[in-house]
């Protein structure tokens, strides 16, 4: 065999599994045909936070009026943003790269595809290896209406030639809610259509509705329980028609409606790995397929599909075929965020979730972020903990608010734990802090449990 292991797809998965995995000494191949890095780093995670922390500085500087600065937003420059950005996306791929080659693995700037359980194709050449992962994460999908191609998807917003004055975004999941914030604080017109009566479906009920009347107070556009039916090009922009009968004329839509595993063109079949339902490649809690040497890891899976479940997946990998260290990983009490303005910050149990099956005490607690006392912006943060009556254990933390994902990853650290509710009123606060209102809420809001009514 030329190689020990084969990763195909250079995103947070495949990087880390290889480096980790040459590392430990096996003799390792990775081969990526678009960027290293892959979604997060390229199209995803890292330049959408910094297009969500240029949205915010407009909101940024006519705050600063409150505090006595002679400040104004003045025009933003969006070429300007995207040549920033595409400069530090370019220096990441170099490290994602360098990493990969410190660490002695073989590069392969080409697609690779499974000829048979061993055999490769990467690009024109053959390759055979003991092991091989597909890391080849996933892409962004549209709907099917009629004039779905004047629509753009995520992939396409990184790189706008230009910032759109009126847009329309269609769907309330993450993308969706992170890109009304980014328009919307850029300045254009802003409206976000979705077929629930509330954005962000699976989060908690009270996160849902603290963040709609965020984003209509962010001048966002509210669409609910709508889906589009057409997009038509006109001489004067997009008529996207809605469920509703109405239309909105817009510059941009944008489809935030979900992604999809890329297994199309890997030669899965050949090898006779096993596809679920939406084309996601099929695992166990150790990451084989159903060919018992072929592994696969991340979005592909289209489990939780969050850069951090993908790394620690590579690493946990890596560890168990050539470290001696056999691991899986838990995807019991993920934190997440969503950077929505302001952002959202959860681990652990809804309390919809967590009332299915026991008594819970909720406590919830909304407030004026202190900054905002002299700014004068109606902006909320919202806190809440769902306790379990019967432990006292802290099933489920979850904010609205400024800092909530730099405040959540501690609190993640304490429900890992096992941390009670008993433990953070023990905990002495930060003072002054929005964090410090996690462990002084003394006054329980409800109880909620099955048979004690709607939650
Ligand atoms: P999501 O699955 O989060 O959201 C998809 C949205 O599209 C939902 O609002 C869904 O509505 C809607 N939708 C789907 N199909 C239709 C349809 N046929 N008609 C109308 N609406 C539809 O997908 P995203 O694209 O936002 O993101 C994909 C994943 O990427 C996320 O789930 C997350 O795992 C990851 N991600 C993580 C981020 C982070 O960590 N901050 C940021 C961005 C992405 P409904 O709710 O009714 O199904």
């Amino acid at each position: 065999m030329d190689f020990d292991l084969f990763v195909i797809g250079g995103g947070s998965a495949g990087v880390r599994c290889a480096r980790i995995a040459a590392g430990h000494g096996a003799r390792v191949g990775v081969a990526e045909s678009r960027f290293w890095g892959g979604t997060c780093v390229n199209i995803g995670c890292v330049p959408k936070k910094f297009l969500v922390m240029a949205a915010e500085y407009g909101a940024n500087a006519e705050d600063a009026r409150g505090f006595g600065w002679d400040a104004a937003p003045g025009a933003h420059d969006w070429q300007a943003l995207i040549a920033a950005k595409d400069k530090e996306i370019g220096r990441l791929n170099g490290i994602y790269r360098r990493l990969l080659e410190n660490a002695g693995a073989k590069i392969f700037d080409a697609r690779a595809r499974l000829i048979d359980a061993h055999t490769l194709d990467v690009g024109g050449a053959r390759v055979t290896a003991e092991k091989i992962v597909i890391a080849t994460g996933g892409h962004p999908t549209g709907l099917e209406i009629p004039g779905a191609e004047h629509a753009i998807i995520s992939d396409d917003a990184f790189y706008l030639p230009e910032m759109p004055k009126r847009v329309a975004i269609i769907g309330s999941g993450y993308i969706a809610v992170e890109f009304a914030g980014v328009f919307a604080g850029l300045g254009a017109e802003t409206h976000l259509i979705y077929r629930q009566p509330l954005p962000l479906r699976g989060f908690d009920i009270d996160l849902r509705e603290g963040l709609a009347e965020a984003l209509a107070a962010n001048g966002v556009v509210l669409h609910p329980d709508t889906v589009p039916t057409a997009i038509a090009q006109t001489e004067t922009g997009k008529r996207l028609s809605l469920s509703d009968t109405t239309c909105v004329e817009v510059d941009l839509v944008f489809f935030a409606t979900g992604r999809a595993a890329n297994t199309k063109g890997l030669g899965l079949d050949e090898a006779g790995v096993k596809l679920g339902e939406k084309g996601e490649v099929l695992v166990g809690p150790d990451f084989a397929t159903s060919v018992p040497n072929i592994y696969a890891l991340g979005d592909v899976t289209d489990r939780l599909n969050l850069t951090p479940v993908a790394t620690a997946e590579g690493h946990a990998l890596a560890d168990t075929l050539f470290g001696n260290k056999a691991r899986g990983v838990s995807l019991a009490t993920v934190p997440t965020a969503v950077f929505s303005i302001p952002p959202i910050a959860t681990v652990g149990l809804t309390e919809e979730d967590a009332a299915r099956e026991r008594r819970v005490r909720v406590f919830v607690t909304r407030f004026t972020p202190m900054r905002h006392q002299l700014t004068g912006r109606v902006r909320k943060t919202l806190m809440k903990l769902v306790v379990d009556e019967a432990t006292d254990k802290v099933l489920g933390a979850h904010m609205l608010g400024e800092d909530a994902p730099e405040i959540m990853q501690g609190l993640a650290v304490a429900m890992i734990a096992g941390a009670t509710k008993a433990d953070f009123d023990r905990t002495i606060g930060i003072h002054p802090t929005a964090a410090e209102e996690f462990v002084t809420l003394r006054t329980q809001t409800r109880v909620a449990g099955p048979g004690i009514g709607p939650v």
